[in-house]
């Protein structure tokens, strides 16, 4: 048996930060049935993707998430914005409509996947899962 069919993959598409990466890494680990997420870092990704004017950068993650999906058999798309992002210096506010945006984006993409989750790690670097 191969290794992808018994491991459980997710997809994350996460801020490049360091100070975000284990906070989320062991969120969702603690909260769903998940392995091994992948991890697809840009620097604030929810601006990116909200705003849809890099083709290169955009390209270049659904390339990634075309992997994770497609190949590891991900279910599960999370995306992050986070406080004190330096490469999207927004209030939460802002990044929360971002997030909004970016979730509906990658919605129409059109990856077979169950759910795509928004999450926020905060000034205390906790991870919460945001509601629309
Ligand atoms: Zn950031």
């Amino acid at each position: 048996m191969k290794y992808l069919d018994i491991d459980k993959f997710a997809t994350v598409i996460n801020c490049m930060d360091g100070r975000t990466q284990l906070p989320v890494l062991e969120w969702i680990i603690e909260h769903y049935d998940i392995d091994y997420p992948d991890m697809i870092t840009e620097a604030g990704p929810v601006k990116i993707i909200a705003e849809n004017k890099n083709k290169a950068l955009i390209d270049a993650i659904k390339y990634r998430m075309d992997i994770s999906i497609n190949k590891h058999h991900s279910k599960h798309v999370f995306v992050v914005a986070h406080y004190d992002c330096a490469g999207n210096p927004v209030d939460k506010k802002k990044q929360l409509k971002q997030l909004k945006k970016a979730l509906k984006r990658i919605k129409k993409w059109g990856f077979e996947v169950e759910e795509i989750v928004g999450l926020w790690v905060g000034k205390n670097w906790k991870v919460k899962k945001v509601k629309f």
